[in-house]
């Protein structure tokens, strides 16, 4: 990105300009939002809900085992 004041090449990611000190302006936001695998956060939630239902569901519902008989 070049200044606007100094018409000096910065850095993206700079704030300032490197040489006159000049705020940059904001770089435009880019629409590449990396979610693992297309999965909302509330997504992942509702995946751990009912994982531990389905295992406590086994805990409670399996006949218990003794051992030695
Ligand atoms: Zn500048």
């Amino acid at each position: 990105m070049d200044c606007p004041n100094c018409k000096t090449w910065n850095p993206d990611d700079k704030v300032v300009c490197w040489r006159c000190q000049a705020e940059l302006p904001k770089p435009k936001p880019q629409k590449k939002k990396k979610l693992s695998g297309g999965f909302s956060p509330w997504m992942w939630v509702l995946v751990v809900v009912v994982f531990s239902a389905t295992l406590l569901a086994q805990c409670l519902f399996m006949p218990n085992v003794i051992p030695g008989q």
